[in-house]
Order: C-alpha cells, then structure tokens, then sequence
C-alpha cells in the first residue's frame, strides 16, 4: 500500500522496486545470536514463517537470484538468522523458520530467544513479513510468532503465500479471514498481501514495498 505522503504514482514506485531488487544480493553471514551478525546499511527488512511456507523461494523470486536463499535452508543454517545485502540501504534478514511437526518444546524456545534477542536489538528492523501460506491461513503456531512481534512491538505484515494454489474465488476469502484475524493485534499492518513466487504474482508490489522502506538517496541512485 503506498504510504500516505509518498507522491510518486504506482509505476513509479514499480519501477524503483524493480530497480532496487536488480541489484546484486548476496549473502553475508549467518548467526544463531542477533549479536554475531555483522552491521549492515541503515535499515532492515526481516522474513519469518513456517518451515515449508516457501520463504525460500520468496527470497529468491524478490531477488531474482535463484539460488540465494538455498543457503539459509542448508542444515544449520535453519536455525539461523541469515543476513543479505545488495548496498541498498535495506539489508534482508532471513529469520529462522518456525513450527516443525512436533517440535520440541526447547527447540521452540530456542526460536523464540533468537527471534526475540534480534527484534530486541534491532534498531534499525522497520518491518517484519510473515509469511503464511495461502491454502492454510493461519496456524495456531503462526499465532504464536505473532505473539512474540506485538511482544516485543515490531511492525509486521502478513504475506501469503502460494497463492497459486488457491483459485480466484477463494483468495479474496483467505485475505478477508487473514485481515480479521490480526485486527487486533497491535503491531500487525492492517493490508494482508497475497504472492506468488510460482507466477510472480504480488512480487513487485512486494518489491516496490521494500523499496520505498529505503532512503531517497538509495531509491533514486
Ligand atoms: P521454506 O522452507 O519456507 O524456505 O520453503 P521453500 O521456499 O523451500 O518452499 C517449500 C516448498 O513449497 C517447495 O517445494 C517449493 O517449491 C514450494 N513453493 C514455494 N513457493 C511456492 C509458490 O509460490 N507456489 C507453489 N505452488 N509452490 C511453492
């Protein structure tokens, strides 16, 4: 959704998202602690979800890098925070996926006290995207994630994904059940977007999102 006082028009805005996500990503380091990862550019973006919910290759269809977040999903890395960069004034951090079946009980604390350490310290952290896929909505254990942001006040968006996999008719129904969901929940951004990374669809807007996340200077060089 555009913000309120930015006065480029839609394409305008596509276009600058298109450009940002041209640049060349890469990834820069892993870290099980918030603290070992590397200081980066003014502002972050950060990616959450379930493990399977294809945040993976929502990180590679923004980038158009294919094979970029191969490497957050390689064994041991799972667990970690992941950090990419482009130069652009809004590094990407991966965070550990969620909600294994049957997980247990330490693992999913162990979840928390890496999400919540980094949100804790993460000054510079503008939004969290949560992913949840679009045939499932959301799950008790996304819920619970969402805890844990409007815990520790961070502003989140929910992203669907896989929005292939549902028809026409039924999405505008998973958003309007979505949206109704997170009314109340404090930190949550009220627009529930709907991707793709199969068909692309929802991707620049996406990007045009992240984009104006950045600073004139970035978005305009
Ligand atoms: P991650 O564990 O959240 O990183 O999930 P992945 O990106 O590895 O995706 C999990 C599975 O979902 C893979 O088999 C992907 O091919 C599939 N997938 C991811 N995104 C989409 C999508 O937009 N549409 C469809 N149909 N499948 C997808």
């Amino acid at each position: 959704m555009p913000e309120a006082d930015d006065p480029r028009s839609e394409a305008e805005r596509i276009e600058a998202g298109r450009l940002f996500f041209a640049r060349a990503w890469r990834f820069v380091a892993g870290a099980a602690r918030a603290a070992d990862l590397p200081g980066t550019e003014a502002i972050e973006v950060a990616f959450a979800g379930r493990s399977n919910v294809g945040k993976s290759s929502l990180l590679n269809a923004l980038t158009g890098r294919q094979a970029l977040a191969r490497t957050s999903n390689t064994p041991g890395r799972t667990r970690e925070l992941n950090l990419f960069s482009a130069d652009a004034g809004v590094a990407i951090v991966d965070m550990p996926g969620y909600g294994y079946a049957r997980a247990p009980k330490r693992e999913v604390a162990a979840w928390t006290r890496t999400v919540f350490d980094y949100l804790r310290g993460a000054p510079r952290l503008r939004r969290v995207y949560v992913l949840v896929d679009a045939r499932h909505g959301l799950k008790p254990n996304d819920a619970e994630a969402l805890d844990t942001l409007d815990r520790a006040a961070v502003s989140y968006q929910i992203v669907l994904t896989k929005a292939d996999k549902v028809t026409a008719a039924a999405l505008p129904e998973v958003i309007a059940a979505t949206t109704g969901q997170i009314a109340k929940r404090p930190a949550a951004h009220p627009q529930v977007l709907a991707t793709s990374s199969t068909t692309g669809a929802g991707i620049a807007e996406l990007r045009a999102e992240i984009a104006g996340m950045a600073s004139p200077a970035h978005t305009e060089g």
